[in-house]
């Protein structure tokens, strides 16, 4: 009875061919066996099953009830710590539910535990954890893999389906490339769809939440669950949310998709190259108008979100001084020592790094050189989205430039680690939509992932265009 489908498996529950309790049951045991992966951060059987009884009494129709999901522990939970996979919040109990977490439970939806991320979610290994690497599942046993990151845990969780779906934030490519490294579909919605409430913060003007499922429709089901107007969250959108799964179509015929020159990088695997060239020949042979679009600002998309990301980060993170939460050293003989010693101690070291850069970037002499002038080339950046879309309706591109890298492959060059977002910051500096599907594998049989980008608060159309890619891979 066990499918890899939410939208089945809702059907499953309300047809009785399973019990909630059943199904929970049959995660429960399926993640015990997979404990060697390392992808939750947070497990607790118990919790699971009180939850399960909790629905049990109750009558209500809800749309996930009882829907076993996976939630990546950067969203504060009331019922389950919160680390942001960081010494410093190692012991941190929310008091409150995240916006985004808050909506699933009204759904119904069962959490079955935290999954681990990079710390802070920086990253794309997830490999900054304190709490250690994830492995991702499609690793042979002479090899483990890289889940990808920083949402690696949410999207190894589904790969090795232990849930039917999983959260994540996408602040430079968080939920797009582990959805290709782990062959699962993850989306992240326009900036400002899914509130940032309880959230812990990376880089404000550009966290993100989405989801990661096993196909389309679910990720069409989920993001409906998870978007929403959130007056506390100053840049919220408010606006009306589209029923996504219903609205749902594969027929692309008659729009136009644009395939961006600047994203044919050198460098880029032969591989890569050639799924971007399959996906593009499947959309025209349905019946889309291929455009090759000019995006000139793209070359300087990564150094841009490595000046803006980590100065935000640096403000965020000032909040950690082992004062009214979180860990505190006990190496104390005044009040600054005991500011350095607990962040001293608390973070690791590429969540350092990232402060030290942003402290730089926003400092007196150095304001304007950098931060401002990233400042400026964002909007350049998103200038070029805004004049592409005007010929347009969906931009097609390769998620990340390789399969899966072998876990500490790269993890001494941060140059080389921040390379694997080349082609997912761009339209995180701009706010836009995207999500990363599976399409075709490399030479070692791991999946690829095919981006598609999407104008602001247009999900639809971004998941019409990979149902119909998923449908024609298929
Ligand atoms: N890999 C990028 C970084 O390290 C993106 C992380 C993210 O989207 N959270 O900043």
């Amino acid at each position: 009875m066990l499918e890899k489908s939410l939208k089945k498996t809702i059907e499953n529950l309300q047809n009785n061919k399973i019990s909630i309790r059943e199904l929970n049951q049959e995660y429960i045991d399926k993640i015990k066996t997979k404990s060697e992966l390392n992808i939750f951060i947070h497990f607790d059987e118990q919790k699971i099953l009180d939850q399960v009884s909790e629905l049990e009494n109750d009558n209500s129709n809800k749309k996930l009830k009882g829907i076993p999901l996976a939630i990546k522990d950067l969203f504060c939970t009331k019922k389950m710590p919160t680390t942001a996979a960081s010494k410093i919040l190692e012991n941190f109990n929310p008091t409150y539910e995240s916006f985004v977490t808050q909506k699933l439970l009204d759904d119904g939806a069962i959490f079955v535990g935290k999954t681990n991320l990079d710390e802070f979610a920086m990253g794309s290994a997830t490999d900054t954890s304190y709490f250690g690497n994830t492995i991702n599942p499609l690793s042979k046993e002479s090899e483990p893999l890289a889940p990808g990151g920083s949402s690696g845990g949410s999207a190894a969780a589904v790969a090795a389906d232990l849930c039917l779906g999983a959260t994540g934030t996408d602040t430079g490519g968080s939920i797009r490339q582990p959805a290709s490294f782990c062959g699962v579909v993850g989306i992240k919605p326009t900036y400002g769809l899914c509130s940032r409430w309880g959230i812990a913060a990376f880089a404000s003007s550009l966290d993100q939440a989405g989801v990661f499922t096993h196909n389309v429709e679910d990720a069409a089901i989920l993001l409906e669950s998870t978007a929403g107007f959130d007056k506390r969250d100053s840049t919220s959108a408010n606006i009306k949310i589209p029923n996504y799964y219903d609205n749902l179509t594969d027929d692309l015929s008659g729009k136009t998709i644009g395939i961006p020159k600047e994203y044919s990088i050198d460098g880029t695997p032969e591989e890569v190259s050639k799924i971007w060239e399959d996906a593009i020949k499947v959309l025209e042979k349905k019946g889309a108008k291929i455009k090759n679009i000019s995006l000139p600002h793209t070359k300087y998309a990564l150094p841009t979100y490595y000046i803006i990301a980590p100065a935000e980060a640096s403000s965020n993170l000032a909040r950690y001084d082992g004062v009214k939460y979180g860990y505190r050293s006990d190496e104390i003989s005044s009040l600054d020592e005991m500011y350095e010693n607990t962040r001293g101690q608390g973070f690791g070291k590429e969540v350092k790094r990232r402060i030290l850069i942003g402290t730089y970037v926003l400092s007196a002499g150095y304001y304007d050189a950098y931060y401002l002038k990233a400042q400026r080339v964002r909007k350049l950046i998103a200038n070029d989205f805004n004049e592409a879309f005007k010929e347009c309706d969906l931009i097609v591109t390769p998620t990340a430039p390789s399969a899966a890298f072998p876990l500490n492959q790269e993890q001494d060059d941060p140059i080389k680690m921040y390379l694997n977002d080349v082609f997912t910051v761009p339209a995180s500096l701009a706010g836009l939509p995207g999500i990363s599907i599976p399409f075709g594998k490399d030479k070692n049989d791991l999946p690829l992932g095919i981006q598609i980008l999407g104008k602001h608060f247009d999900e639809q159309q971004v998941l019409n265009g990979a149902l119909l890619l998923e449908r024609s891979y298929e």
